[in-house]
């Protein structure tokens, strides 16, 4: 089987983590700043906050912006179920806004008219948690006018662009939101087998954040609330949890990152490779944006069915069955049970209905070979066709 994502191991990740299973520290030592440092400076952020996953980012995330019970967070339908479960572990609401068809990110005019609405009824969104689908970054600039407009916070999730660009910059330099969010599970761009983190240029953002993801205690003096009793002394200042990322995993991340550019320009040659090859079959291939360089996390194609004789799940299930990995991101959050529970329906967001029907992940990872690109072509013509299998 061809998966849809892998992680590249290197002998110099494995010896990065050896080297620290010998060490003094396997928790709090001194690698996870060092990962931390070598993330923020990469994407020009200035604080780095190491946790143990991108959805506890997330949380930590909403809770240092201040998202409580009453409050709305708004997301995209067409993400995973995390960057809309942090709003709902808050105790907050949780809304979407329909996808563009085109970059199949949340799209910015309909959120403008969706705020519109909401003020009118007194229920405007506290934070947004943009989503930058396969590692395309969503339209920043417009969303953050928005936001300047309407008074929410905003949220990058990056969990599929790190290495990516907008407009020049990378993503995670937080010219446009307050805080961005990585994920470093082994499907994505790089891994430290679970992990995540959270980038802000704020001071006081970086200083809860810290707070929360360690219990909500500080041995800070500056953070204490009284005078400490003597040098044994920490202080619990806020309820918090533990987040925290082991030495073991930030030593992964930091040999990792050396390879960062090299892992996202490999993708993009792949991409390349499938657009060329692609070109001629009833599927639309990824859209990119001019002003921005996608991390191509995922290469997402939709079937254009009224060309093409089976549907989609007899597409998907013979690419399955010819040994192709493919997956769908993603189911649309407001459809998932737990969703509609709390009165979505699937008609709620057409656009990311209509994706949902055609959309289906080609195998991307950078350790990918040129030869196991063409097999999963030939298995895609082949389960386009009309005739066997
Ligand atoms: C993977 C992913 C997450 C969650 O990341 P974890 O590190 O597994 O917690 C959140 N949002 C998006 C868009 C993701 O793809």
């Amino acid at each position: 089987m061809i998966p849809y994502g892998k992680q590249a191991i290197c002998q110099a990740d494995i010896d990065a983590v050896l080297e620290v299973l010998q060490s003094d520290f396997l928790t709090q030592g001194p690698k996870v700043p060092e990962f931390e440092a070598k993330v923020a400076d990469h994407v020009g952020a200035k604080h780095a906050l190491a946790v143990n996953s991108a959805t506890s980012a997330l949380h930590i995330a909403c809770l240092a912006l201040g998202l409580e019970d009453g409050d709305w967070l708004w997301t995209t339908p067409i993400t995973f179920v995390a960057s809309a479960n942090c709003g709902l572990y808050c105790g907050a609401k949780v809304d979407f806004v329909d996808i563009d068809p085109q970059t199949y990110n949340l799209c910015p005019q309909k959120l403008a008219e969706k705020l519109e609405q909401a003020k009118q009824e007194d229920r405007l969104p506290k934070v947004l948690v943009a989503v930058h689908l396969s590692g395309q970054p969503c339209d920043m600039e417009a969303i953050h006018k928005l936001g300047q407009q309407y008074g929410f916070r905003i949220i990058e999730d990056a969990s599929h662009a790190i290495g990516g660009k907008y407009k020049g910059e990378f993503i995670g330099s937080g010219r446009y939101s307050d805080i961005t969010v990585f994920s470093f599970h082994p499907v994505k761009i790089v891994t430290t087998a679970e992990g995540g983190m959270a980038l802000t240029n704020s001071d006081e953002l970086a200083s809860r954040m810290n707070l929360l993801r360690s219990h909500g205690v500080t041995r800070d003096q500056s953070l204490m609330t009284h005078e400490p009793d003597g040098p044994w002394y920490y202080q619990q200042v806020d309820l918090g949890f533990n987040y925290r990322m082991t030495e073991l995993q930030a030593a992964l991340g930091v040999s990792q990152m050396d390879r960062l550019d090299a892992f996202v320009a490999r993708r993009h040659e792949l991409a390349k490779r499938y657009d060329h090859l692609l070109a001629y079959l009833p599927v639309t291939t990824p859209w990119q944006h001019p002003d921005s360089y996608s991390g191509l996390h995922l290469y997402v194609i939709r079937l254009q069915l009224d060309n093409i004789s089976r549907n989609h799940r007899q597409v998907f299930e013979s690419l399955r069955e010819q040994g192709i990995g493919v997956n769908l991101h993603y189911i649309p959050v407001h459809t998932q049970p737990y969703y509609q529970a709390m009165g979505f329906t699937a008609e709620d967001f057409p656009e990311a209905l209509a994706y949902y029907r055609e959309a289906i992940s080609l195998p991307m990872f950078q350790g990918m070979t040129d030869e196991q690109q063409k097999e999963v072509i030939n298995a895609l013509k082949s389960a386009l066709s009309t005739g066997g299998g």
